[in-house]
């Protein structure tokens, strides 16, 4: 087993997993994602705690074997990660940046106070209607913009 020569800091192993990205949503970091609940490092071994999204989700296998493998990549062969219940992920973690970075890839970001209208990520239009709460994945739902036609993602709103 190769062992590096400097120690771990925490933030140097939070700016490499910050090129973890969803599985499900390949512009978005799992930081930005706000499922990356924290780090910590103990005589070289990494010790990653993220929470998981919506209970059941395929990603979250897929997550962790990717923060394995990009931290091995790195030469850290000591991670462990732990998934974590409590606090309960809600999409309020999501980041400013990575809300920009859903609504760039197609998919209407949640929305920050339940009762508004969710507006098409293409044109803006709030004239929407959900045709399907069951979306590419469990985490999404599928809408249809009336004004440019589109058929778009939301990403459900969890709290
Ligand atoms: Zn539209």
């Amino acid at each position: 087993m190769t062992k590096t020569t400097t120690p771990l800091s925490e933030s140097q192993v939070k700016a490499w997993l910050g090129d973890v990205k969803d599985p499900e949503i390949p512009v978005i970091s799992i930081a930005d994602l706000g499922v990356l609940y924290d780090v910590t490092v103990d005589n070289n071994e990494v010790l990653v705690t993220i929470l998981p999204t919506y209970s059941g989700c395929p990603a979250m296998d897929t997550m962790q074997e990717d923060i394995v493998e990009h931290l091995k990549q790195q030469g850290v062969d000591q991670v462990r990660v732990v998934v974590k219940n409590t606090p309960a992920w809600t999409t309020d973690r999501i980041t400013k940046q990575g809300r920009r970075q859903l609504q760039a890839y197609g998919i209407a970001p949640p929305l920050e106070k339940s009762g508004q209208p969710i507006s098409c990520p293409q044109c803006g239009s709030t004239n929407t209607t959900c045709i399907s709460q069951f979306g590419s994945t469990a985490c999404k739902a599928l809408y249809r913009c009336e004004d440019c036609l589109e058929p778009f993602d939301y990403f459900k709103c969890h709290v």
